[in-house]
């Protein structure tokens, strides 16, 4: 991978995980502005940087929102690679909690050789997912696709199970913890209030429903069916 500064990395994984999970061509300045935590001017100028790079890392156009190019995407996706088997490292290696891991390899994403890269991968059996069910791109930056809807598309009754979860706030994670809303629990929707209410959610094979607010809601994905495996 060329030597490009941590922020660059970060804006080009943030438009591709926005790219990705909104089902957009092109991303918004303000989306982006969000993802990121930095004012609206800061993105537009970097932007313009981004733009102007040799080679061409994202296409941007003034009030269009901008786009990855085919060698923005493979930078993205290499610095994926890095976060999500760091994620994967630090909790199946040293015991990190799925709430721990994010911080932890949002710094050292950017950092580690291709060689540690390897070796991570092939001591934990060149995984597919990270600990909150997002898949790890291959070497080859090709990265698997799943039949997934936010829950809070998901019909009454219909049986599913949690495939992935946003990984961005530590305390929502610790909260889901709590409740067994974790990855793989066997859930349904029982109930769904009208006017954005709370979605209700029950674990299937127990009693336990829980009323979930949609902004909680929002960040769990699901599959349908079960897992076929059991949930650790
Ligand atoms: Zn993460």
């Amino acid at each position: 991978m060329t030597t490009l500064s941590p922020a660059v990395e970060d804006y080009l994984k943030a438009i591709y995980e926005i790219q990705s999970e909104g089902d957009q061509d092109r991303v918004s300045t303000s989306a982006l502005a969000d993802c990121l935590g930095v004012a609206r001017a800061s993105v537009t100028g970097m932007l313009k940087k981004l733009n102007a790079m040799d080679p061409k890392l994202v296409n941007y156009i003034r009030y269009r929102g901008v786009q990855l190019t085919p060698a923005g995407e493979k930078i993205a996706l290499e610095v994926l690679r890095h976060h999500r088997l760091i994620e994967l490292y630090l909790s199946e290696a040293l015991g990190y909690s799925w709430d721990e891991v994010h911080q932890e390899a949002d710094n050292l994403e950017h950092v580690i050789s291709e060689d540690l890269e390897d070796r991570i991968a092939t001591l934990l059996g060149h995984p597919q997912v990270d600990p909150h069910g997002a898949p790890i791109p291959d070497r080859d930056g090709n990265i698997s696709r799943r039949e997934e809807v936010q829950l809070t598309q998901l019909g009454i009754h219909q049986p599913a199970h949690i495939s992935r979860v946003s990984d961005h706030d530590p305390a929502m994670l610790r909260y889901l913890q709590e409740l067994g809303l974790t990855l793989n629990a066997q859930i349904e929707v029982t109930e769904k209030a009208p006017f954005s209410g709370p979605l209700h959610i029950r674990l299937i094979g127990t009693e336990i429903v829980h009323a979930l607010g949609r902004q909680v809601a929002d960040y769990i994905f699901v599959t349908l069916g079960s897992t076929g495996r059991k949930k650790s």
